[in-house]
Protein backbone atom coordinates (compact mmCIF):
# COMPACT_ATOMS: atom_id res chain seq x y z
CA UNK A 1 0.00 0.00 0.00
CA UNK A 2 1.58 3.42 -1.06
CA UNK A 3 0.59 6.12 0.85
CA UNK A 4 2.07 9.44 -0.49
CA UNK A 5 0.38 11.35 2.68
CA UNK A 6 -1.04 11.50 5.69
CA UNK A 7 -3.02 14.48 7.12
CA UNK A 8 -2.72 13.89 10.87
CA UNK A 9 -5.94 16.11 11.49
CA UNK A 10 -8.73 17.15 9.89
CA UNK A 11 -11.54 19.78 10.19
CA UNK A 12 -13.10 19.48 7.02
CA UNK A 13 -12.64 16.46 5.12
CA UNK A 14 -15.17 14.64 7.12
CA UNK A 15 -18.30 16.52 7.94
CA UNK A 16 -18.63 16.75 11.61
CA UNK A 17 -15.73 14.80 12.47
CA UNK A 18 -11.95 15.55 13.32
CA UNK A 19 -10.36 13.35 10.81
CA UNK A 20 -7.04 11.69 9.62
CA UNK A 21 -6.68 11.94 6.16
CA UNK A 22 -4.81 9.10 4.45
CA UNK A 23 -3.34 9.66 0.65
CA UNK A 24 -3.08 6.85 -1.49
CA UNK A 25 -0.85 7.29 -4.45
CA UNK A 26 -1.65 6.71 -8.13
CA UNK A 27 -4.79 7.41 -10.03
CA UNK A 28 -6.05 6.24 -13.26
CA UNK A 29 -7.53 10.14 -14.10
CA UNK A 30 -5.62 12.93 -15.48
CA UNK A 31 -7.87 16.16 -14.13
CA UNK A 32 -6.16 19.18 -15.22
CA UNK A 33 -6.76 21.15 -11.98
CA UNK A 34 -6.01 17.97 -9.68
CA UNK A 35 -4.65 19.42 -6.72
CA UNK A 36 -2.44 15.91 -5.68
CA UNK A 37 0.15 16.45 -9.01
CA UNK A 38 2.65 13.73 -7.12
CA UNK A 39 0.43 11.40 -6.28
CA UNK A 40 -1.54 10.90 -9.28
CA UNK A 41 1.94 10.88 -10.94
CA UNK A 42 3.05 8.11 -8.75
CA UNK A 43 6.23 10.83 -8.01
CA UNK A 44 5.39 10.99 -4.25
CA UNK A 45 7.82 9.14 -1.96
CA UNK A 46 6.08 6.35 0.39
CA UNK A 47 5.95 8.30 2.96
CA UNK A 48 4.50 5.67 5.63
CA UNK A 49 4.66 1.88 6.11
CA UNK A 50 1.08 0.10 6.90
CA UNK A 51 2.14 -0.51 10.50
CA UNK A 52 3.11 2.57 10.80
CA UNK A 53 -0.30 4.24 10.09
CA UNK A 54 -2.17 1.36 12.02
CA UNK A 55 0.24 2.71 15.09
CA UNK A 56 -0.48 6.45 14.61
CA UNK A 57 -4.10 5.75 13.89
CA UNK A 58 -4.24 3.54 17.57
CA UNK A 59 -2.85 6.67 19.61
CA UNK A 60 -4.98 8.85 18.33
CA UNK A 61 -8.13 6.59 19.44
CA UNK A 62 -9.24 9.46 21.75
CA UNK A 63 -8.11 12.62 19.41
CA UNK A 64 -9.56 11.51 16.19
CA UNK A 65 -13.45 11.00 15.22
CA UNK A 66 -13.07 9.06 11.80
CA UNK A 67 -10.61 8.14 9.06
CA UNK A 68 -10.68 9.44 5.36
CA UNK A 69 -8.91 7.33 2.50
CA UNK A 70 -8.52 9.71 -0.36
CA UNK A 71 -6.24 9.76 -2.93
CA UNK A 72 -5.25 9.70 -6.25
CA UNK A 73 -7.81 6.76 -6.38
CA UNK A 74 -7.87 4.55 -3.59
CA UNK A 75 -10.38 2.21 -5.04
CA UNK A 76 -7.05 1.18 -7.45
CA UNK A 77 -5.92 -1.04 -4.65
CA UNK A 78 -6.14 -4.59 -4.72
CA UNK A 79 -5.59 -4.04 -0.75
CA UNK A 80 -7.64 -1.55 0.13
CA UNK A 81 -10.47 -3.97 1.75
CA UNK A 82 -7.56 -4.97 4.18
CA UNK A 83 -6.39 -1.31 5.16
CA UNK A 84 -10.44 -0.10 5.72
CA UNK A 85 -11.09 -3.78 7.53
CA UNK A 86 -8.19 -3.04 10.32
CA UNK A 87 -9.06 0.42 10.53
CA UNK A 88 -12.59 0.01 11.21
CA UNK A 89 -11.35 -3.10 13.67
CA UNK A 90 -8.89 0.00 15.47
CA UNK A 91 -12.93 2.08 15.79
CA UNK A 92 -12.56 4.25 13.03
CA UNK A 93 -16.13 5.13 11.32
CA UNK A 94 -14.14 5.81 7.94
CA UNK A 95 -15.48 8.29 4.51
CA UNK A 96 -13.77 6.90 1.17
CA UNK A 97 -13.40 9.98 -1.54
CA UNK A 98 -13.39 8.51 -5.17
CA UNK A 99 -13.92 9.14 -8.29
CA UNK A 100 -16.52 6.60 -9.14
CA UNK A 101 -14.59 4.93 -12.05
CA UNK A 102 -14.89 0.97 -9.99
CA UNK A 103 -18.28 0.93 -9.48
CA UNK A 104 -17.92 -3.29 -8.33
CA UNK A 105 -15.53 -1.89 -5.58
CA UNK A 106 -17.58 0.64 -4.10
CA UNK A 107 -20.77 -1.92 -4.03
CA UNK A 108 -18.19 -4.29 -2.34
CA UNK A 109 -16.75 -2.20 -0.02
CA UNK A 110 -20.51 -0.75 0.97
CA UNK A 111 -21.86 -4.45 0.97
CA UNK A 112 -18.92 -5.79 3.67
CA UNK A 113 -19.81 -2.36 6.02
CA UNK A 114 -16.69 -1.13 5.47
CA UNK A 115 -17.04 2.72 4.65
CA UNK A 116 -19.86 4.95 6.37
CA UNK A 117 -19.44 8.21 3.82
CA UNK A 118 -18.84 8.61 0.44
CA UNK A 119 -18.02 11.28 -1.56
CA UNK A 120 -17.76 10.81 -5.39
CA UNK A 121 -16.40 13.58 -7.57
CA UNK A 122 -18.84 13.90 -10.97
CA UNK A 123 -16.50 15.58 -13.03
CA UNK A 124 -18.77 16.49 -15.97
CA UNK A 125 -21.52 15.68 -17.66
CA UNK A 126 -20.49 11.47 -17.80
CA UNK A 127 -20.51 11.49 -22.12
CA UNK A 128 -17.85 13.62 -21.85
CA UNK A 129 -15.12 12.32 -19.35
CA UNK A 130 -13.16 10.63 -22.04
CA UNK A 131 -11.28 13.94 -21.11
CA UNK A 132 -10.36 12.96 -17.80
CA UNK A 133 -10.24 9.01 -17.97
CA UNK A 134 -7.02 9.26 -20.40
CA UNK A 135 -6.58 5.36 -19.25
CA UNK A 136 -10.69 4.33 -19.61
CA UNK A 137 -13.55 4.81 -18.17
CA UNK A 138 -17.16 4.23 -19.54
CA UNK A 139 -19.60 6.58 -18.76
CA UNK A 140 -21.89 4.05 -17.70
CA UNK A 141 -19.72 2.77 -14.38
CA UNK A 142 -20.03 6.06 -13.09
CA UNK A 143 -23.63 6.10 -13.51
CA UNK A 144 -23.62 2.63 -11.84
CA UNK A 145 -21.30 4.46 -8.86
CA UNK A 146 -23.76 7.05 -8.29
CA UNK A 147 -26.48 4.56 -8.17
CA UNK A 148 -24.85 2.41 -5.78
CA UNK A 149 -24.31 5.21 -3.44
CA UNK A 150 -27.42 6.55 -3.49
CA UNK A 151 -28.79 3.48 -2.72
CA UNK A 152 -26.49 2.54 -0.13
CA UNK A 153 -28.21 3.74 2.52
CA UNK A 154 -24.48 5.69 4.45
CA UNK A 155 -24.16 9.26 4.30
CA UNK A 156 -22.81 10.33 0.79
CA UNK A 157 -22.28 13.87 -0.58
CA UNK A 158 -21.34 14.05 -4.97
CA UNK A 159 -18.89 16.86 -5.52
CA UNK A 160 -17.90 18.83 -8.59
CA UNK A 161 -15.58 21.11 -8.94
CA UNK A 162 -16.49 24.15 -11.33
CA UNK A 163 -14.29 24.57 -13.90
CA UNK A 164 -14.23 25.65 -17.46
CA UNK A 165 -14.85 24.17 -20.13
CA UNK A 166 -16.22 21.32 -18.15
CA UNK A 167 -18.66 22.75 -16.46
CA UNK A 168 -21.48 25.16 -17.59
CA UNK A 169 -25.40 25.56 -16.56
CA UNK A 170 -26.60 23.37 -19.03
CA UNK A 171 -23.69 20.56 -17.59
CA UNK A 172 -24.78 21.32 -14.07
CA UNK A 173 -28.44 20.90 -15.07
CA UNK A 174 -27.39 17.16 -16.63
CA UNK A 175 -25.33 16.26 -13.05
CA UNK A 176 -27.95 17.51 -11.02
CA UNK A 177 -30.78 15.24 -13.09
CA UNK A 178 -28.57 12.36 -12.60
CA UNK A 179 -28.03 12.79 -9.32
CA UNK A 180 -31.89 13.51 -8.42
CA UNK A 181 -32.78 13.31 -5.17
CA UNK A 182 -29.45 13.08 -3.80
CA UNK A 183 -28.68 14.13 -0.09
CA UNK A 184 -25.64 16.25 -0.89
CA UNK A 185 -24.28 17.79 -4.23
CA UNK A 186 -21.04 20.64 -3.43
CA UNK A 187 -19.97 22.51 -5.90
CA UNK A 188 -16.28 23.00 -5.03
CA UNK A 189 -14.11 26.21 -6.20
CA UNK A 190 -11.39 26.03 -8.72
CA UNK A 191 -8.08 26.84 -6.99
CA UNK A 192 -5.23 27.73 -9.57
CA UNK A 193 -2.16 26.61 -7.43
CA UNK A 194 -0.10 23.45 -7.50
CA UNK A 195 -2.61 21.75 -10.11
CA UNK A 196 -1.36 18.73 -12.59
CA UNK A 197 -1.81 20.83 -15.44
CA UNK A 198 -0.85 24.37 -15.44
CA UNK A 199 -0.64 25.30 -18.83
CA UNK A 200 -4.11 24.24 -19.46
CA UNK A 201 -5.04 27.00 -17.11
CA UNK A 202 -2.35 29.53 -18.73
CA UNK A 203 -4.33 31.33 -20.63
CA UNK A 204 -7.24 32.13 -19.05
CA UNK A 205 -9.51 32.01 -15.89
CA UNK A 206 -11.05 29.08 -15.67
CA UNK A 207 -12.72 29.69 -12.62
CA UNK A 208 -16.00 30.71 -11.78
CA UNK A 209 -17.03 34.05 -9.83
CA UNK A 210 -19.21 34.24 -6.40
CA UNK A 211 -22.23 34.87 -7.97
CA UNK A 212 -21.40 32.40 -11.30
CA UNK A 213 -21.12 29.84 -8.42
CA UNK A 214 -24.54 30.72 -6.86
CA UNK A 215 -25.98 30.60 -10.18
CA UNK A 216 -25.08 26.60 -11.06
CA UNK A 217 -26.21 26.68 -7.03
CA UNK A 218 -29.69 27.78 -8.08
CA UNK A 219 -29.54 25.72 -11.30
CA UNK A 220 -28.90 22.68 -9.16
CA UNK A 221 -31.02 22.99 -6.36
CA UNK A 222 -34.56 22.11 -8.36
CA UNK A 223 -32.98 18.25 -8.30
CA UNK A 224 -31.30 17.47 -4.86
CA UNK A 225 -31.90 17.69 -1.25
CA UNK A 226 -29.31 20.60 -0.24
CA UNK A 227 -26.15 22.03 -2.61
CA UNK A 228 -23.89 24.22 -1.24
CA UNK A 229 -20.62 25.65 -2.16
CA UNK A 230 -17.35 24.80 -0.74
S1 LIG B 1 -9.54 11.84 -9.97
FE1 LIG B 1 -8.93 13.06 -8.19
S2 LIG B 1 -6.85 12.38 -7.70
FE2 LIG B 1 -7.31 11.63 -9.78
S3 LIG B 1 -6.48 13.22 -11.15
FE3 LIG B 1 -8.64 13.71 -10.79
S4 LIG B 1 -8.65 15.14 -9.03
FE4 LIG B 1 -6.63 14.11 -9.08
Amino acid sequence: MAFGGIQKNSLIDYPGKISCVLFLSGCNFTCPYCHNPDLVRNTSPVLLEETEVYRFLESRRTFLDGVVVSGGEPTLYPGLKSLLKKIKEIGYPLKLDTNGSNPSVIKNLIDEGLVDYIAMDIKTDPALYFFFAKYGCEPADILSSIKIIMDSGIDYEFRTTCVKPFISRPVIEKISSIIKGAKLYVLQHFQNKNVLDPDFFAAEDCGFSEDALLELKAAAEPFVENCIIR
